[in-house]
């Protein structure tokens, strides 16, 4: 990546290490989804009404589901998910995230991290108001939800020639950046401390097949964060980056879960999780699995990640996948003999 005088990019300062940037260690929240269902449901299910199509007719019908956020750290080769909050029936999301914040001071102390990265969703308040209390610095996306600062932020920049520019191609993508940057815009009338907001223009260029040929393909995005991170020590480019790495998440984090640990799997829908009926009334059996087990996923997930990271020579000799790693492990395992004692038969006595 080469950048211009005025806006030196990340790799130049050497702020992305393993572990930290700029020395502080940095989180992200999301949310998933589990187990949804038209007819199994627990008390503690949420609810949404949906359309289906059924022998051709569109018919209404209320769709049982859950929804957790999550937090996980993101710098680290291990990235660990430190804490998990279930929506409860009728509430947003948000107030999930927000309650999973105010509970990371008491569980792991709070600067355990030190810059969460968020959705758009939670661009409000409440979540500025604890993470100043808290000594966090936000990267937040910066979408209409929002309207005020995003209009403000969006007629200030359209003025004025971009702050800084860039290219970077990385895994056979290659991207122009420009970037704007500009503080001390007020947040919003119930919380109007300044803010700092970047916004990054992006052109990516990529080859895709077309007709058996390889063809580059252009594209344009656009990019909004608001920041509390003061701009000396992370300049937009930083901050780009450090927003970007909410979504590189996403793959190292859910959608991993989702597609190799079996996340979505509907285990509970086979065993306890259909309401039965008593005089009529349909009651909901209790939701006690669904949190035990995805507990016992993120831990299986995070001490394999440290396993192959910290400890497994193969990646180290020769870098792979995760999943090339657990099948190794699971081809090694297979072939071990079986030195389980029938408990009838006498004891071994070498075993
Ligand atoms: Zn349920």
């Amino acid at each position: 990546m080469d950048a211009d005088r005025n806006q030196p990019d990340a790799e130049a300062y050497k702020v992305f290490d393993e572990d930290r940037v700029q020395a502080r260690i940095v989180a992200a929240l999301d949310g998933v989804e589990t187990l949804a269902s038209y007819s199994r449901c627990c008390d503690a299910c949420l609810e949404r009404r949906v359309w289906v199509r059924k022998g051709g007719v569109k018919v209404e019908l209320v769709q049982y589901y859950h929804r957790a956020v999550g937090c996980q750290i993101v710098t680290g080769l291990v990235k660990t998910f430190v804490a998990l909050e279930w929506l409860k029936p009728g509430e947003g999301e948000d107030t999930a995230a927000l309650r999973l914040l105010s509970k990371i001071p008491a569980q792991y102390g709070s600067r355990f991290f030190d810059i969460p990265l968020l959705d758009a969703l939670y661009a409000q308040a409440p979540v500025f108001r604890l993470a100043a209390a808290l000594g966090w610095d936000l990267v937040v996306s910066l979408k209409q939800n929002q309207r005020e600062l995003y209009q403000s932020a969006i007629r200030l920049f359209a003025r004025r020639a971009a702050d800084g520019s860039a290219t970077e191609t990385r895994a056979g993508k290659h991207y122009q950046i420009q970037v704007w940057d500009t503080e001390g815009l007020p947040f919003s009338a119930d919380y109007p401390q300044p803010v700092r907001v970047v916004r990054s223009e992006e052109t990516l260029t990529q080859n895709h097949y077309r007709r058996g040929q390889l063809e580059p393909e252009t594209s344009e995005h656009e990019w909004l964060w608001v920041t509390t991170l003061d701009r000396q020590t992370f300049p937009a480019m930083v901050v780009r980056r450090l927003g970007h790495d909410r979504w590189k998440l996403e793959n190292n984090g859910w959608n991993g879960l989702t597609q190799n640990w079996g996340l979505k799997h509907g285990f509970l829908h086979a065993c306890r999780h259909r309401p039965y009926h008593r005089d009529g009334v349909r009651v909901p059996v209790p939701n006690r699995g669904l949190p035990a087990v995805v507990l016992i996923l993120l831990l299986a997930f995070t001490l394999t990640a440290a396993f192959v990271h910290c400890h497994s020579k193969l990646f180290r000799l020769r870098p792979s996948s995760v999943i090339e790693v657990a099948q190794q492990l699971r081809r090694s395992v297979s072939k071990l003999p079986l030195h389980i004692r029938d408990p009838d038969s006498p004891a071994e006595s070498s075993i």
